[in-house]
């Protein structure tokens, strides 16, 4: 740290993302990216988008906007895109948390919400999961603060029903409340259908994971329009042309060809439950997850050694420190291919430690 950094920052503990390694990997399963290339449409729409990027791109986004309206069924002025959904959950903390309003989250969910805490000088509360780690709707009623919560859970992947969801929304009529659903295509409901009703829900979604563009950094956030219209404040005041133009273009392909991305998801949905069948067998417990990761352990081996082994052998997978939660280890669901490394390598290490 330098002298000269702002006295506000100097406690601040980034955000630390999944490793990126600089070389070669076998079996990258460690950040929840799709094992599947974006589709031709859209590297082609990208090409010819970049042709035109001696001119800014369109502060409105309005091609990509209506698309995802469409998609959605909503209006366009519920729709705001960001640059990953990391910046719309940071809009999400500068809008709508402040002192006497805390943001409210699980206490073990995405690592960022602490972070967009510290960098918008807010507190929060951290609501602890059940003993099985899922989520108890009822522990956010008349929450008190602007309510944060991913469905599916990240690293658990245990959803809530839309029926819960909307249970929380009613018990917190004068509370914002921020749907997460970075991995809602894996077999979650989605709230989308509930910003129509709710004044007080902002959905963010994702093109990183069920739709291949994780490096295209592209998110959006729906809710109703006044809500929007905050966001959009916050945004026309930082960064007014957030989405480039290759990721516009490439967004709008990717929704155009939307039935190429679901047919990747039904595969992620298939090794999953291929994945999590053979892990049992082997002894491993997991949770019900319904994301494109599972989140294992196993009573003979501890978390962070099986992470380690497996990174010997070119597996990447996420072991987390915390408390509760060291013994297992989150696991991306790749490649049919990539699954069958990563059982082989399992099975492996579980039968050298037995020997
Ligand atoms: N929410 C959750 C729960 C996540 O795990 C992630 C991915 N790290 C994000 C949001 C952000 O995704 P992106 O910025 O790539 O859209």
């Amino acid at each position: 740290m330098s002298r000269f950094l702002s006295g506000k920052y100097a406690a601040l503990e980034p955000y630390t993302p999944g490793e990126q390694p600089k070389t070669a990997v076998l079996t990258k399963l460690n950040t929840n990216e799709s094992p599947f290339p974006p589709a031709k449409e859209v590297t082609d729409a990208i090409a010819e988008a970049a042709a035109s990027l001696q001119l800014y791109p369109d502060p409105d986004c309005t091609a990509l906007r209506g698309a995802i309206a469409k998609t959605f069924d909503v209006d366009p002025d519920m729709v705001l895109c960001n640059n990953g959904s990391d910046e719309g959950l940071y809009f999400a903390f500068m809008a709508y948390c402040e002192e006497g309003t805390p943001a409210v989250f699980p206490d073990i969910t995405y690592g960022f919400y602490p972070v967009f805490a510290g960098m918008t000088g807010t507190d929060y509360r951290e609501v602890p999961l059940r003993e099985d780690l899922s989520i108890e709707p009822e522990d956010y009623f008349e929450a008190g603060g602007t309510v944060f919560i991913p469905n599916p859970n990240a690293p658990t992947g245990i959803p809530l029903s839309r029926a819960q969801i909307d249970e929380i929304l009613k018990h917190n009529p004068d509370n914002i409340v921020v749907i997460d659903e970075a991995y809602v295509d894996f077999g979650t409901e989605s709230a989308v259908p509930l910003t129509r009703e709710y004044g007080n829900l902002l959905v963010i979604q994702t093109f990183s994971k069920s739709r291949s563009l994780a490096g295209m950094r592209l998110g959006y956030v729906i809710g109703c329009k006044e809500l929007i219209a905050d966001l959009n404040t916050l945004r026309f005041s930082t960064n007014p042309y957030n989405i480039d133009r290759l990721a516009m273009a490439a967004g709008t392909a990717s929704l155009e060809n939307d039935r190429i991305n679901i047919a990747h998801c039904e595969e992620i949905m298939k090794n999953r439950e291929y994945t999590c069948g053979e892990l049992a067998k082997m002894g491993f417990e997991m949770t019900d997850s319904t994301a494109n990761f599972i989140f294992v352990r196993h009573p003979e081996i501890e978390g962070g050694e099986l992470f380690a082994e497996l990174r010997k052998r070119g597996v990447i997978v996420r072991h987390f420190t915390k408390e509760r939660i060291s013994d297992y280890n989150r696991i991306s669901i790749g490649s049919r291919e990539q699954m069958d490394i990563l059982l082989r390598e399992v099975r492996d290490i579980l039968d050298g430690k037995r020997r």
